[in-house]
């Protein structure tokens, strides 16, 4: 297959799962974390689970970057930066500092269709910056790559700020869950899952690739309902939760 028909059909496929990922994920609670249960086949520890799940990304990623027609121009190579920096976080940080890791499970089979998605979607975005991003030196003071920076950076921001007060939450070797203050808990339950979806929204705005919109659809689409189940998993377990903080976005939903 050519590399037009790959990133062709390839983004097709990955905004084609983003609707798929939305029907199923309303209906199923993916077995991880607060939601992991029983009944889901092989499992592995959450802390390697993560490293296995998101690791094949970034390497997607460089490797098909290295292949593009512009992937040693700047605009590119910031892109690459960036996308290998979030999974630096996600891959090394994330998993290395999470405070269940070793107790926690997650199951194979979740693993292995986020593997495929993520060596598929890291594979269409590397292409899409290095060979289909058809950036001039202009780019740079263009609006769309302004906003799309700061929202990718402000959503970074909130997702890690956010992710560190959960981890916060335990002293070593708990496993048990709490009422998260702070930062914009303040307003939602969920603001690591707003911070990923802002920032990868920023990312398709400053990159304007079609791989990387199909990239943030999905992310929403992936994370939305699971922050309504959060939502309601809060409400069951704990009698004092806040009763105006909302799900996702603040004072609204
Ligand atoms: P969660 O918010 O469910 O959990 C994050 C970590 O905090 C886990 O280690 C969890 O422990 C712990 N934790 C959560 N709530 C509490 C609490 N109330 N008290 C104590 N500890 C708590 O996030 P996910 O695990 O779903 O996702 C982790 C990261 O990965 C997030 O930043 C998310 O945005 C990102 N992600 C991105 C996706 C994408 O599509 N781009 C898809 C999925 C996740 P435990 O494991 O024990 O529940």
């Amino acid at each position: 297959m050519d590399m037009v028909a790959f990133y062709t059909w390839g983004t097709r496929a990955i905004f084609a799962s983003a609707g798929l990922a939305l029907l199923i994920l309303v209906l199923i609670d993916a077995p991880y974390g607060r939601h992991w249960r029983e009944g889901w086949g092989p499992s592995i520890t959450a802390r390697l689970g993560w490293i296995i799940m998101e690791l094949p990304s970034p390497i997607a990623f460089a490797l098909v970057y290295a292949t593009g027609d512009y992937a040693h121009t700047p605009l590119p190579l910031l892109f690459l930066v960036l996308y290998q920096a979030h999974y630096f976080n996600r891959t090394v940080i994330f998993p290395h500092l999470m405070k269940s890791g070793a107790e926690k499970r997650s199951s194979l089979v979740v693993i292995m269709i986020a593997v495929i998605f993520n060596t598929t979607n890291g594979a269409l975005c590397g292409l899409g910056v290095s060979q289909f991003g058809d950036y001039d030196p202009s780019w740079f003071s263009d609006p769309r790559f302004g906003i799309g920076m700061i929202l990718f950076v402000s959503g970074a921001a909130i997702n890690i700020h956010s992710d560190s007060i959960l981890r916060n939450l335990r002293k070593p070797g708990e496993a048990d869950y709490k009422i998260p203050h702070g930062g914009l808990y303040r307003w939602i339950s969920s603001p690591n899952y707003l911070g990923e979806i802002v920032e990868w929204l920023g990312f398709a705005i400053a990159t304007w690739t079609t791989a990387s919109f199909a990239f943030a659809l999905f992310t929403a689409a992936n994370l939305a309902p699971r922050a309504k189940s959060n939502q309601q998993w809060y409400h069951e377990h704990f009698p004092d939760y806040p009763a105006d903080r909302r799900t996702l976005i603040p004072y609204i939903w």
